[in-house]
C-alpha cells in the first residue's frame, strides 16, 4: 500500500499530540513531510526524528539555534520564522493538519489551501479571521476542508449523503465550560488556574479559556456559518455538559442526527485522517448506561456575552468578525498573563468591536491588516482603560 503524505501545523500543541499518537499507531500508512512549532524546539526535534519527517520549522526564529543543534546530523531539515512556516505548509501532500492556535496559523493554512490538496482544519480562528477569502479560495484551488473541531466534524457525519436544502437546523452543542453554573461575582475573580481546567477536555490554554467565556462556542458559530452555509438564522448553540453529543442536524421531515462519542479529540482526528473510510483510535468505547443523563439547555449571554457578540459579528460580516478573533486573543492572553479580569475578556471584546469597523476584507493581505489593526487597538485600549 502506498503511504500517504501528511504535515502536521503545530506538531507540538495538543491537536498536534492527538494526531501523533494515531499515526504512531499506524506509522506505515504514513510518511510525515512538515512539522512545525512556535518555539518548542526540542519538542520538534524530537517528534521530527521519531516520525522522519522532511522539514521541521519553528514560527519564532529566535528559537532557529536549539532547533537546528537539535536536528544537526538528523537528516530532517530546520528552519525558522513566518515564510518558513508558509514554505513548509506549501509542500505537496495528501492531507495537512492545521493546529497552530489563533490567526498565527491563518497564512499558513492558506498556503496549503492553495496547493489544492485536503485540510483538515481545527485552526478555526483562521476561518473565523478570513470566512469569505478563506472559502473563496477553497473553491478557487479545488481544496477540500475536513474540519476536525467535535462539533463540525459531529455536523459533517451528520450531513452525510444528505441534501443541505432539507436542514431545518444546526445545534452546536457547548459544555459551558469550567464557569458554567458561577454567578457574576466569582465569575469576576476567576483566575486563570481555574478557566484552564475545563471539565470534559484537555486542550491548549488558549482554547481552555474561551471555552470557559463561551468565546470559543461564538468562533464555532462563525466557523460553521462558513463551513456549512444553511444561514445564521438556522444554526443555534445548546448547552449539554456532559460533551457526549458533539452536535446535531435537524431535517425538515422532524428527523435529528447526532454524533456520539467520548470526549477526546483523537475520535474527530481519526474522521478526518481515515476519511472517507474509518479506523480504529484507542479511545474506550462510549458507555451510555455509566453516563446514564444527557441534559441541555439554552446559554445564558448575560453571564456569557461571547456568543452574543459573535452572532453579531457574523450577521455584520466582512471585517468584523476578525476584528472579533484579534481582540479576543489580546484579551486572552493578557488574561493569562494576569492583566486583566476574567469578565475584562468579553467586555473588551466588545470595547473594541465599538471602535474599529474595517472595510470587508478581498485577500489575505486585506484579513492580516485587520488582524494587526484590531490587536493594536485593543492593546491601545487595555492600556488607556
Ligand atoms: P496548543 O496551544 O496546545 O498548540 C498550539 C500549536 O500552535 C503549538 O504547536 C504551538 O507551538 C503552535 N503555535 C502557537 N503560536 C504559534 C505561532 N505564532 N506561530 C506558529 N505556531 C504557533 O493549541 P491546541 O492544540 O489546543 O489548539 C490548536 C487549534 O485547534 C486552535 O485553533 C484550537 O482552537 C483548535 N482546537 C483545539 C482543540 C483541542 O482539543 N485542543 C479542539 C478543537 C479545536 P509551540 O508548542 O512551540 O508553542
Amino acid at each position: 500500500m502506498n503511504k500517504r503524505s501528511i504535515s502536521i501545523l503545530g506538531a507540538t500543541g495538543s491537536i498536534g499530540a492527538s494526531t501523533l499518537d494515531l499515526l504512531r499507531r499506524r506509522k506505515d500508512d504514513w510518511r510525515v513531510v512538515a512539522l512545525t512549532a512556535n518555539c518548542q524546539a526540542a519538542d520538534l526535534a524530537r517528534l521530527a526524528i521519531e516520525f522522519g519527517a522532511e522539514i521541521a520549522v519553528v514560527g519564532d526564529e529566535t528559537c532557529f539555534p536549539e532547533l537546528r543543534e537539535a536536528l544537526a546530523g538528523s537528516g530532517v531539515e530546520a528552519a525558522a520564522g513566518a515564510a518558513a512556516l508558509i514554505e513548509a505548509a506549501a509542500r505537496p501532500v495528501d492531507l495537512t493538519i492545521a493546529a497552530i492556535v489563533g490567526c498565527a496559523g491563518l497564512a499558513p493554512t492558506m498556503a496549503a489551501i492553495e496547493q489544492g490538496g485536503t485540510v483538515a482544519l481545527a485552526n478555526k480562528e483562521a476561518l473565523v479571521s478570513a470566512g469569505e477569502v478563506m472559502t473563496a479560495a477553497v473553491v478557487r484551488h479545488g481544496a477540500t476542508v475536513l474540519p476536525v473541531d467535535s462539533e463540525h466534524n459531529a455536523i459533517f457525519q451528520c450531513l452525510a449523503g444528505n441534501d443541505r436544502a432539507d436542514v431545518r437546523r444546526i445545534t452546536l452543542t457547548a459544555s459551558g465550560g469550567p464557569f458554567r453554573e458561577w454567578d457574576a461575582d466569582r465569575l469576576a475573580a476567576a483566575t486563570p488556574a481555574q478557566a484552564v481546567r475545563h471539565p470534559n477536555w484537555d486542550m491548549g490554554a488558549k482554547i481552555s479559556v474561551d471555552s470557559a467565556t463561551m468565546m470559543n462556542k461564538g468562533l464555532e458559530l462563525i466557523e460553521a456559518f462558513h463551513l456549512f452555509p444553511v444561514g445564521l438564522d438556522r444554526l443555534r448553540i445548546l448547552v449539554h455538559p456532559q460533551s457526549v453529543v458533539h452536535s446535531m442536524v435537524e431535517y425538515r421531515d422532524g428527523s435529528t442526527l447526532a454524533q456520539l462519542g467520548p470526549s477526546d479529540m483523537r475520535v474527530p482526528i481519526a474522521s478526518a485522517l481515515a476519511w472517507p473510510a474509518r479506523m480504529d483510535t484507542p479511545c474506550d468505547p462510549l458507555d451510555l448506561a455509566a453516563i446514564g443523563t444527557l441534559s441541555f439547555g439554552t446559554p445564558d449571554e448575560a453571564r456569557f456575552p461571547a456568543t452574543r457578540l459573535a452572532r453579531q459579528a457574523a450577521e455584520a460580516g466582512g471585517g468584523i468578525p476578525a476584528v472579533l478573533n484579534a481582540a479576543n486573543e489580546i484579551a486572552v492572553a493578557a488574561f493569562l498573563a494576569g492583566q486583566i479580569g476574567f469578565t475584562r475578556i468579553a467586555a473588551q471584546v466588545e470595547d473594541v468591536l465599538a471602535d474599529y469597523a474595517p472595510p470587508p476584507p478581498a485577500s489575505l493581505d486585506d484579513v492580516l491588516a485587520v488582524d494587526g489593526e484590531a490587536r493594536a487597538r485593543a492593546r491601545f485600549l487595555m492600556e488607556t482603560a
